[in-house]
C-alpha cells in the first residue's frame, strides 16, 4: 500500500493537502501491518492516523472508543466527508444494531466504532471472524492503564484482540504521554514489537496567560467582551461555582450555562448538545465537562480555579483550538486555591498524597513563573523546549526587574514582628495599614512596619509576596494555616543587606496596554475579512441546523477563515482550501461560494476594488446569457479581456461551452498549430502559423480547450 494513495484519500475525504508531521509515518506503519502506538496531544490529529488506513486498506477498521457520545460525533463527522462509518453501542435499538451488523457482514463499511464491552461479546466476535478486518484502533488507549488518570476496567479485556486476530495490526492512540502508561498500553494489548510515535506536545496556537485571582468576574467579562461570538469553557472547582458564575454571566446578558455531574442526565446532555451546536456560547463547568466532546471550534478556556496538576490543566486547555487556529487560555491563580487544593488532597485522597502534593507544586510553579510558560509545560512532559514561545503572557510582556530590597525588608521585618503567626493576606493588610478590625484587636497596628507599605496596591503586594516566597525569602507553612515563616535567606536580607530583585506587576500591565493600543489600528484587510467570516459562519450555522449536525462538522473555523481570506468563487479554487474535500464541495460548496460572490459584489457596488472580483463579475453576466460584446460593454472593458476571463474560468473547470466561440474545424486547426510548436507557446507564433486567419481570441480559447483536454 502506498502513501500516494493515502495522500489522495486525505484530500478527497478531508480536503487536506498534507499530512502533519508524523501522520504519514504512522499511516505507513499501519500499512506495513505493524502494531503501532501513537502519543499525540489533544487536537494533534490522531484520528486521521487510523481513518486514512481505514478507507484505503481492504476490509473494515474496528475502532474501540470509550465514550458513546464521542462515537456519535465522530461518525457524523466522517459521514459528512463521504466515508462509510457507523457505530455500535447500547444506545442503538436492536433493529438498528442489526442493520449495522449487516453492513459489516457485507463489507459495506469502512469504519465501525464500538464500545469495549461490545467488542468482547461472543456474537460480535463471531461476526468479526467472518469478515476481513483491516485494523483495530484503540482510541483513548490510556484508559487501559491503571497508572493513567482515567482507568476503565472494561478496557483490560482488550487483550483478547491479539489472541483472536494475531496478524491484524493494532493502532493504539492517546494524549497521555508518560512512560509508565505507554509501557502498560503495549503490554496490556499484547502488542507485537510496537512502533511507537511520540509527537510534540506543543500546541502553538494556544495562547497562555495567568492572572491573579481577584475580581475574577470583572476580568472574565472583559475577556469575553473582547471575543464576541467565540465559544468557550470556564472550568470551576465546585458545582456551586459553576452555577453562580453562569447565573451572573446570564445576568450580564451573556449566553452561559452551567454543567456538572450532579445535573439530571437529560439536562446535562442538553447543555452539552447546545454547546456543541453553537446554541450556547459559554459553559461554566466542573472538570466533568469536555471528555465526551469533540468540538473543534472552542476558542478559549478559562480556569476559574487552579487545577490539581499540569496533566489536567494541559488536557483542559487542550480542548480549545483543536482546529488549529488561534485560541486563548487564561488561568486565575490565588494562594487561597492552593490552600483549598492542599486540603482536598490531604483529607480526601487516600493514596499517593505526597505525589499529588508534588504535582500541585509544579502547577503552582507554572502559575508563578516569571519565564516562558510554555517552556514549563513542555519540560514537564519531558519535551525539551529551548526558545521563548512568543505566545504566553510572559513572552509578550517580559518582566522588568528593579531593586526590591526595601520592599523585601519591610515584608520580612513585619513577618518577624508578627512572630511568624500570620498568613500572606493579613501581612499585606498590616503593611498597607488596613483598618481591619482584627488588626486592632490583636494590636498588629502597633508594630513598626504597620502601614509601611501603603504606597503599593494590594495587587502589587500579592505579586511581591509570591516572588518572595518563590525566591526562598519566605516559606508558607501549609501544615499550619498557611502562616508565613522566615528562612535562612530572610536573615541575609534583614541583617546583611542582601539585595533582592523583584518584578512589579504594573509594569507588565502598562506595557500590555500600550501593545493593545497599538494593535487597535488594524489593517483594513483584516476588518473586511472578519466581516466575511461572520457571514460564512452564519451560513454554516444555518446549514448545520437544517441537517441536524454540529456546525464544525460542516466546516471548521480554520476552513472558514481561509475561505474568508481567499474568497474562492469557483469549484477549483474552493477545492484548494484546506478542509474542503470532494463530498463537502458537492454538498456545501455553492452555499458558501454564493455568499462570497454576494459579498464581493456588494463591496464592488460600494466602490471598493477587490482582488479576484473581475472574474466573478464577468462570469455572473455570462451566466445571465449575455454575449461577450455585451459583457465587455457593460463592464467597460475590452472584449479580449473578457475572452481571457472566459478562458480562465474554463481552465478552472467551470461549465462553459467554448464551441460557442469557434467551430470544430477552427479548433482542429488550432490544435495542429499547437502540436507543431514547442512549449512554451507564444500566442503570436500560433497566430502566424495559422497565417493570421484565426483571430487571437479564438486561439486563446482554443489553447484553453487544448490544455484542459490534455490535462492529466
Ligand atoms: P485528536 O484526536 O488528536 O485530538 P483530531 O484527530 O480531532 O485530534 O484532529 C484535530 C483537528 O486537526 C481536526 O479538526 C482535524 O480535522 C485536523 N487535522 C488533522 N490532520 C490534519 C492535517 N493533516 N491537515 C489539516 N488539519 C488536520
Ligand atoms: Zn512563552
Amino acid at each position: 500500500m502506498s502513501l500516494e494513495k493515502a495522500k489522495i484519500a486525505l484530500k478527497k475525504y478531508f480536503g487536506y493537502d498534507n499530512f502533519r508531521p508524523m501522520q504519514a509515518d504512522i499511516v505507513q506503519s499501519v500499512y506495513d501491518l505493524n502494531d503501532t502506538l501513537v502519543l499525540m496531544p489533544t487536537g494533534g490529529g490522531k484520528s486521521i492516523c487510523y481513518q486514512i488506513p481505514a478507507v484505503t486498506m481492504d476490509g473494515v477498521a474496528v475502532v474501540v472508543s470509550p465514550l458513546i457520545s464521542l462515537m456519535k460525533d465522530q461518525v457524523e463527522g466522517l459521514q459528512a466527508t463521504g466515508i462509510k462509518a457507523s457505530f455500535l453501542n447500547s444506545s442503538l435499538s436492536s433493529s438498528e444494531q442489526r442493520a449495522v451488523e449487516d453492513d459489516i457482514f457485507n463489507q459495506n463499511i469502512d469504519l465501525i466504532y464500538v464500545s469495549p464491552e461490545k467488542i468482547v461479546s461472543p456474537n460480535f466476535l463471531s461476526l468479526l471472524k467472518r469478515v476481513k478486518i483491516a485494523l483495530f484502533a484503540i482510541d483513548e488507549a490510556h484508559c487501559i492503564s491503571s497508572w493513567g488518570h482515567d482507568f476503565r476496567p472494561e478496557y483490560t479485556q482488550l487483550k483478547f484482540i491479539k489472541r483472536h486476530f494475531p496478524t491484524t495490526p493494532i493502532i493504539a492512540l492517546t494524549a497521555t504521554a508518560d512512560k509508565a502508561t505507554r509501557k502498560d498500553i503495549s503490554a496490556q494489548l499484547d502488542m507485537y514489537q510496537p512502533k511507537i510515535f511520540v509527537a510534540s506536545f506543543d500546541r502553538p496556537n494556544l495562547s497562555l496567560e495567568v492572572k491573579p485571582g481577584q475580581k475574577k468576574f470583572e476580568q472574565i467579562i472583559q475577556f469575553i467582551k473582547k471575543r464576541p461570538n467565540h465559544p468557550g469553557i470556564i472550568y470551576c472547582l465546585s458545582r456551586k461555582n459553576t452555577e453562580n458564575l453562569a447565573d451572573k454571566l446570564q445576568m450580564s446578558g451573556l449566553n452561559a450555562k452551567a454543567y456538572h455531574a450532579k445535573l439530571p442526565p437529560a439536562q446535562r446532555s442538553k447543555v452539552q448538545e447546545d454547546f456543541i451546536n453553537d446554541r450556547t456560547e459559554i459553559i461554566c463547568a466542573t472538570v466533568a465537562f469536555g471528555m465526551g466532546i469533540d468540538k473543534s471550534n472552542v476558542r478559549w478556556v478559562i480556569h476559574y480555579n487552579l487545577p490539581k496538576n499540569i496533566e489536567s490543566f494541559y488536557q483542559e486547555i487542550g480542548r480549545a483550538g483543536r482546529d488549529g487556529t488561534n485560541a486563548s487560555t487564561l488561568l486565575f491563580y490565588s494562594f487561597a486555591d492552593i490552600r483549598t487544593l492542599r486540603e482536598i488532597l490531604t483529607n480526601n485522597e487516600n493514596a499517593q498524597v505526597d505525589l499529588k502534593l508534588a504535582k500541585l507544586e509544579r502547577m503552582q510553579q507554572y502559575a508563578e513563573s516569571l519565564s516562558c510558560r510554555r517552556k514549563i509545560l513542555l519540560n514537564y512532559f519531558s519535551e525539551p523546549f529551548e526558545k521563548a514561545c512568543g505566545n504566553c503572557d510572559i513572552c509578550k510582556n517580559p518582566p522588568q526587574y528593579f531593586d526590591g530590597s526595601v520592599i523585601a525588608q519591610k515584608a520580612l521585618s513585619a513577618v518577624y514582628r508578627l512572630k511568624q503567626r500570620v498568613g500572606s493576606s493579613m501581612l499585606i493588610d498590616v503593611l498597607r495599614g488596613s483598618n481591619r478590625r482584627d488588626i486592632f484587636d490583636r494590636g498588629y497596628n502597633k508594630i513598626k512596619t504597620y502601614g509601611a507599605g501603603g504606597d503599593f496596591s494590594l495587587r502589587d503586594w500579592q505579586f511581591f509576596m509570591m516572588q518572595l516566597i518563590n525566591l526562598g525569602y519566605l516559606e508558607v507553612a501549609y501544615d499550619d494555616n498557611n502562616v508565613l515563616r522566615l528562612t535562612t535567606l530572610s536573615h541575609e536580607v534583614l541583617f546583611n543587606k542582601k539585595k533582592v530583585e523583584l518584578v512589579r506587576a504594573q509594569v507588565a500591565e502598562s506595557r500590555a496596554k500600550k501593545a493593545k493600543e497599538k494593535a487597535k489600528v488594524k489593517p483594513k484587510r483584516e476588518r473586511v475579512r472578519d466581516e466575511l467570516f461572520e457571514i460564512l459562519r452564519v451560513k454554516r450555522r444555518e446549514l448545520a441546523q437544517q441537517r441536524g449536525v454540529p456546525p464544525y462538522v460542516i466546516f471548521s473555523d480554520a476552513t472558514l477563515e481561509e475561505m474568508a481570506a481567499k474568497r474562492p468563487t469557483i469549484d477549483a479554487d474552493l477545492m484548494g482550501i484546506s478542509g474542503v474535500g470532494e463530498r463537502k464541495l458537492q454538498l456545501y460548496g455553492n452555499f458558501f461560494m454564493d455568499k462570497i460572490i454576494e459579498y464581493i459584489k456588494s463591496k464592488v457596488a460600494e466602490g471598493e476594488k477587490i482582488q479576484g472580483s473581475t472574474y466573478i463579475l464577468t462570469y455572473d453576466l455570462y451566466k445571465q446569457g449575455l454575449t461577450i460584446d455585451q459583457i465587455a460593454k457593460k463592464r467597460a472593458l475590452n472584449p479580449v479581456t473578457i475572452y481571457s476571463h472566459i478562458a480562465y474560468l474554463y481552465e478552472k473547470g467551470e461549465p462553459i461551452d467554448l464551441f460557442k466561440y469557434f467551430t470544430e474545424k477552427e479548433y482542429e486547426r488550432i490544435e495542429v498549430a499547437i502540436k507543431a510548436m514547442k512549449p512554451p507557446f507564444q500566442m503570436k507564433d500560433i497566430f502566424e502559423y495559422l497565417q493570421e486567419k484565426i483571430p487571437y481570441y479564438k486561439i486563446r480559447l482554443g489553447f484553453s480547450f487544448y490544455t484542459k483536454k490534455t490535462e492529466v
